[in-house]
């Protein structure tokens, strides 16, 4: 087994431990692991994926209140990979001074943060691919790094509706195909975690395989 690698049966998310949060892009630690990012429109559901992940319930704090102070919190793992959880978009009440500063923010962080191995892009099932949802793979794609969305709260769909869902939204990404994967997803029911984990594992493995890569600049 590599070094800094989980035993194939403990969760990639156990013991993930809060480190820091930075509200400017200037407050962001200097890198010092592979940085798996999570992303979503708010309400979404990225905190309870991040917490089903983590097999937690208060590690990424749910249904916060819309428009206070939004941060970039890293949680560190025990490979000592991070988890970054960043603020949700698309908030409905925040002024529109706010949302373009955040918006700035969030491109910043992912086109440039050459410590970023892959992004989690959580979207709700029954609303997927969203334009703010598109712009994050806009200002994404380019770092040719690897893109993973959840369609999450796949509960309250049927079966068979999510499954076109599934279809639909992958079709949709045909563009995308060589860099983006898609999967459902339920916090509630707890439902394809496994799947996650093993996609957001495989990143690191070609992380640790190939580390120039990331620390490439750009
Ligand atoms: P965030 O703003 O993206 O972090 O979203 P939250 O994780 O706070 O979830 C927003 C709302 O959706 C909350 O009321 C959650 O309880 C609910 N929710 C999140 N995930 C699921 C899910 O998988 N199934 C269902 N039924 N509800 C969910």
């Amino acid at each position: 087994m590599p070094a800094g690698l989980p035993p194939r049966s403990m969760s990639l998310f156990a013991n993930a431990v809060f480190t820091i949060s930075a509200a400017k892009l200037s407050d962001l630690p200097p890198p010092s692991g592979a940085e798996i990012a999570f992303a979503g429109r708010s309400n979404a559901g990225k905190s309870s994926a991040i917490n089903t992940l983590a097999g937690r319930t208060r590690l990424a704090f749910v249904s916060k209140t819309p428009g206070r102070t939004q941060l970039i919190n890293f949680f560190r793992l025990e490979n000592g990979a991070f988890l970054v959880d960043l603020p949700g978009y698309g908030y409905a009440d925040v002024p529109e001074e706010i949302r373009r500063q955040w918006q700035g923010v969030l491109a910043a962080y992912l086109s440039r943060r050459s410590s970023i191995c892959g992004l989690v892009l959580i979207m709700d099932a029954r609303r997927p691919l969203t334009e703010l949802d598109r712009q994050m793979l806009e200002w994404f794609g380019p770092t040719g790094k690897p893109i993973h969305i959840l369609l999450t709260k796949a509960d309250k769909l049927t079966r068979s509706e999510a499954a076109k869902i599934l279809h639909a939204t992958r079709a949709e990404l045909v563009p995308w195909a060589d860099q983006v994967s898609v999967q459902l997803f339920s916090s509630l029911k707890k439902t394809g975690a496994e799947e996650a984990e093993r996609i957001i594992g495989s990143w690191l493995v070609a992380d640790e395989a190939a580390p120039e890569k990331r620390n490439a600049p750009g």
